[in-house]
């Protein structure tokens, strides 16, 4: 979705709302995202801020279950059309047209945790049974004791 900001560049448009749903064809991001915010024409540049809601649809890269769990990404960013120094963090758009989609879509693929979990403490798959322990205790978890205290038993049985 190519956007004309050269409203917002001339300064002849204070700002333009934005709401609208991306399509984006991008595992493990589900279609539509949702996009709200607004830019704001600022001297020489263009100011973004905006929420991107959406929804990560994968399985889970601890107990392998399938989960869509939504998440929130807020950007804020300056949009300017000349590269200025190396390390300011600004979009550039040299004809003043901003890729929304493209944008939407390397915002939320940097900005994915290195690993997809149903939930922060997802228990995982037994390693013995290959229960899932979000769902069920196996045998093999409750018969399991700490290696130390079975050293200390094993002493204590001997004497
Ligand atoms: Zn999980
Ligand atoms: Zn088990």
């Amino acid at each position: 979705m190519l956007l004309d900001l050269k409203g917002l560049f001339s300064a002849s448009l204070p700002k333009i709302a934005l709401d609208c749903l991306i399509d984006l064809d991008e595992n493990p991001i589900k279609s539509p995202v949702r996009v709200s915010g607004e830019f704001v024409s600022r001297p020489a540049s263009v100011f973004l801020s905006c929420a991107l809601d959406y929804v990560l649809a994968a399985n889970c890269d601890r107990c392998a279950e399938y989960f869509e769990n939504p998440g929130r990404l807020l950007i804020e960013q300056t949009i300017v059309t000349e590269p200025a120094n190396e390390d300011a963090d600004f979009i550039v758009c040299e004809n003043q047209e901003l890729d929304l989609t493209e944008l939407v879509r390397s915002e939320i693929i940097l900005n994915l945790p290195p690993k997809l979990l149903c939930r922060e403490d997802c228990k995982g798959v037994c390693p013995g049974c290959g229960a899932n322990l979000n769902r069920e205790e196996c045998a093999c978890a409750r018969s399991e004791t700490d290696p130390r205290l079975e050293k200390l038993r094993l002493l204590l049985k001997k004497e």
